[in-house]
Formats: structure tokens, sequence, C-alpha cells
């Protein structure tokens, strides 16, 4: 038995990759041309694989913020927000954040991994009951296994099976969290929210929805599917992170229950990490104010969603039945999804990978995603490299 042996299983899985020109998960982009185009080993490449989904990262007044903070307050924070990193730039934030939502408190954290921890960790831990997605992102997994919560898994997006499972807790406890997310990250299919947080209703259960990938998107005001079905005043915590919609690195929680703000104390995952670079907040707050006054990001994305996914059925493409900005290319086989994956990046298009350990055997996908910054040349020029790569390649699609 030796430590290392993990390391080396992970060795002996990449081997046969060692000298392929694309190795799976060890992209490196040399620089950026745009939010649509990066350079990889020296060529342009379209971006297809990116959380961008409004192309913020590169927006002049986002920009503009954070090189602005970078001159006020240096580089990094050098503190944890219960000692010397809390910044004035932190607590407007947190400000914007509750008036964005209409909530009354609001906390942010240095990911959004850890805004995920801190939240299931300070509200949860042993004695308590954690009701969990079968498909639940990793952040969530990990924050309930921390917490030392009793973890019941439910069925995928099933309010039936999530009011079956906490009809069997003893009655008249409070001491029962729902987490759900808005939008599914793989598959890219939409929480039934309205039915989930009537059974979290029913039942006396707290609920928590990770709004990590509809924020900006989905809703009248861009506030996620929990606006979006009409429930957001009923959502107890609503997680989510800087790092898709918003371009930044860090996380956030909005709710009305006003002990939120304690979690400062509460929550290790808030009080034991640097808090949020000063760049990287004013831009945050920056690229919210943009998302609060602008709609035409979202129109440009659904534009975009809509011509790729529509090019991508007509190429022959198994793109699943929901529409949204994370769009699945079932391939099924992992040899056969390894080697789309390695001619579209080196045909100039960049998507993600998903195999095992991330999905069942046979299984696989490619994660595409767009952007509201893709401009439609982008679009059909990455449809024409999926057509082109595909029948080179002799793909059949799978039909899930
Ligand atoms: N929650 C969900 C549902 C996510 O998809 C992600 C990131 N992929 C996170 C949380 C973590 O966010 P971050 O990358 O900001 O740490």
């Amino acid at each position: 038995m030796d430590l290392l042996d993990k390391l080396r299983a992970v060795a002996s899985r990449m081997e046969p990759h060692a000298h392929d020109r694309f190795r799976p998960f060890l992209t490196t982009i040399d620089s950026l041309i745009n939010p649509g185009e990066v350079v990889i080993q020296g060529r342009r490449t379209l971006m297809f694989g990116s959380n961008n989904y409004f192309g913020l990262t590169n927006h002049p007044e986002v920009i503009a913020a954070a090189k602005h903070a970078l001159d006020l307050y240096g580089s990094g924070t050098t503190g944890s927000r219960i000692a010397n990193g809390t910044l004035a730039e932190h607590e407007a934030l947190e400000h914007d954040f509750a008036r964005f939502f209409g909530k009354r408190a609001a906390s942010i954290f240095t990911t959004g991994y850890q805004a995920n921890l801190g939240m299931i960790g300070a509200l949860c831990g042993p004695g308590d009951v954690v009701m969990l997605d079968a498909e639940s992102h990793a952040s969530i997994c990990d924050a309930t296994r921390l917490s030392g919560a009793e973890v019941v898994w439910v069925q995928h997006n099933s309010p039936s099976n999530l009011a079956r499972k906490l009809g069997r807790l003893p009655k008249h406890e409070r001491n029962r969290l729902v987490v759900v997310e808005g939008l599914y990250s793989i598959r890219g299919d939409v929480a039934p929210l309205r039915e989930i947080v009537e059974v979290c209703r029913e039942h006396d259960a707290y609920i928590l929805v990770d709004e990590a990938h509809s924020f900006g998107i989905y809703g009248e005001h861009g506030l996620g599917c929990a606006e979006e079905q009409g429930v957001l005043e009923h959502v107890d915590f609503l997680v989510g992170t800087f790092s898709k919609t918003l371009g930044g690195v860090g996380g956030f929680c909005v709710s009305d229950h006003l002990e939120l703000r304690e979690i400062y104390f509460a929550a290790r995952a808030y009080a034991f990490t640097a808090s949020g670079t000063p760049a990287s907040v004013a831009g945050v707050r920056a690229a919210l104010s943009i998302i609060g006054r602008d709609r035409s990001f979202r129109d440009r994305l659904w534009r975009n969603v809509r011509a790729f996914r529509a090019g991508l059925q007509g190429a022959g493409y198994d793109v699943g039945p929901y529409e949204s900005p994370l769009i699945p290319v079932y391939t099924g086989p992992e040899d056969v999804t390894l080697a789309l994956w390695q001619g579209l990046l080196e045909a100039g298009v960049y998507v993600n990978l998903v195999v095992p350990p991330g999905c069942l055997k046979d299984q696989c996908l490619l994660r595409t995603s767009c952007s509201a910054a893709h401009t439609p040349e982008q679009v059909q020029e990455a449809v024409d490299i999926f057509a082109q790569v595909g029948s080179r390649l002799g793909f059949t699609p799978v039909m899930t």
C-alpha cells in the first residue's frame, strides 16, 4: 500500500495518450483573441466549452473596474474575511447582491465551490439530514460529506421521490436541507423547482438552490430558474458563482434569513481562506450592474443557442431534448468520444470532454456551451467543423 498509488493510477490511465497532440484534460490556452476564440498550440481555436455565457470577462467596464481596484488595493487581500481580508469592495458587492435579488442578506465567498462548502457546512452537521439530487455537483457532494450530516439521495429531478423520502423522516423537525441546482450542467436540464419547493414546504424542509449555471440567464430579471418558476421567495438559500455569467472568480449566497449574516463565524470555508481579490470583486460588481440593465446579452445568447443546436442536429448529432446554453453532444463509447474531441481540436474547436468517472460507461458526451459573445459566423464555423469532423471519422450519432 502506497499513498502515491492513487496518482500512479491516474498516470497509467493517461499513459495511452502520453504522445497525443491533444491530451484529455490537459489543454493549455496560450492566449485569448476574443471570448469566442483562443489560441491553443499556436492556432486560432473557437471556444465552445467555456462558461463565459455573456462574454463579460472582456467587457470594457469590467476590465476598467478590475484595474481600478488593482490600483487602489493591490493584487490580493492577504487575509480572510474575518481577519484583514474584508475590503469596502467586498461589503459593497454583498450589498449589491442582496439588492439585485431583493433579499435581506447576502454573503460572498472566494469561489463558488466554497459557497456550497460554506453554506452546507454552516447549516448542517451530525444529526441533520441533507437531501441531495442524484446528479449534484461535486461541490455539493463534498460539502455534505464534510458536514457530517446524514445524506439521503433523491432521484434526479423527481419531486415525488423527494416527497417519499422526506415523508419517512420524523415529523416536526426542522433539521433537513434539500439541495438542488437550477440548471444541471451536464445535460442542460432545468429542475422542476415549483414542485420541489412545494414538497419542501409541505414537509417543513429548508431548500438551497444552486443557480451556478442559470444566474443571469433565466427569469425576468436574470435571477435564475427560481425566479423563472415564480418561487424565488420560497427558496431559503440561493447560491451562485461568479465564474460563469459574471465572468470572475468567487461565489455568493442570498437569503431572507437574516441569520445568513452570522456566516462569517459559522462557515469554515468563509473564515479560513483568503477573501476574493480586489480586482475580481470589483469586476463582478461591474458585471452585475451590466446584467441588471442590459437584456441584450440574454437575447444574443439564446439566438446562438438555437442556431448552434439546430446546426448540430442538422449535421446529425444528438443534442438531447433540453434547450439551454449547455448543449450536450451525446457520443457514447469513450474511444469514439475521445477521437471526436481530438478531431475537433485539430480542426479548430474546443469543447469539453465528459468520460467516466464523469459519466457512466458508454454514455460519454461532449459538453459544449454557447456565449452571447459568439458571433453568428463563429457559430456557423463551429457547426461546419463538427459536420466535417463527424463525417471524416464516420461518426454515427447515438440517440438518447
Ligand atoms: N456549483 C455548480 C452547479 C457548478 O457547476 C460549479 C462549477 N462548475 C460550482 C458550483 C463551483 O463554482 P466555482 O467554479 O466558482 O468554484
